[in-house]
């Protein structure tokens, strides 16, 4: 019989895949999405597999342990990292990993993207950190990107990309066009002479508004 919870998070994986491809977050095969189906188990995108030729079959289930319970294909490469994300934030359903121009243009540098403008502040509650490098797949990656993303939804990767966090793949990929934007403003401004930072106090009431209401009303739980 066909679980349908779990080709439900198949489409929806693939329909977020076109999405990123689409605004130009990712380029080919690389980046990789994740969706959660249950506590303990989630879809993930496959390795090296475009993303405009993906089929249901293709979208890897990953287990507790894991292992790869369904698909034909193998799973991401980042899929450690993916695992790791989820066990050290429960609040997370959804992952988009991306290697969008501005964002890895920041990682490069090894700095991280200051609080320049409120959107940012909402998902990040300031700094988007910065990631210290560790090849791609590894599992000393999987605990970098844990450690610098701390309580905000984001983080970049050091000479590689961005990871973008939420609590529905609708959240994660909105929070991967803020992160991508946020690193262009910061570039914008660091070319003109550098912007004013927004001041600790405001971040704190930005985020928890954004925690308690704005994305609420973003996903339709409040009105
Ligand atoms: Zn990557």
């Amino acid at each position: 019989m066909v679980d349908m919870r779990i080709e439900d998070a198949r489409k929806m994986v693939i329909q977020a895949s076109l999405t990123i491809l689409q605004k130009g977050l990712i380029v080919g095969s690389w980046g990789n999405i994740s969706l959660k189906i249950e506590k303990d188990c989630f879809a993930i995108t496959p390795s090296g597999r475009n993303y405009d030729k993906m089929k249901l079959d293709d979208i890897v289930i990953i287990n507790a342990d894991g292992k790869k319970m369904m698909g034909e294909r193998t799973p991401s490469s980042e899929t450690k990292m993916h695992m790791a994300i989820y066990a050290a934030n429960p609040r997370f359903k959804a992952i988009v990993h991306t290697h969008s121009t501005y964002a890895t243009a920041v990682a490069a540098m090894r700095k991280p993207i200051p609080p320049l403008v409120e959107d940012m502040a909402h998902i990040s509650g300031g700094m988007i950190n910065v990631a210290p490098y560790a090849i791609s797949g590894s599992e000393e990656l999987a605990a970098n990107a844990v450690a610098a993303m701390g309580d905000s939804n984001a983080v970049l990767l050091a000479n590689h990309g961005a990871v973008s966090c939420g609590k529905t793949l609708e959240e994660a990929l909105t929070v991967a066009e803020l992160v991508e934007k946020s690193a262009q403003i910061y570039c914008i401004t660091a070319s003109m002479g550098g912007g004013f930072l927004l001041d600790e106090k405001n971040i704190k009431t930005i985020r928890n508004f954004y925690k308690d209401h704005y994305s609420k009303r973003q996903a339709g739980k409040e009105l």
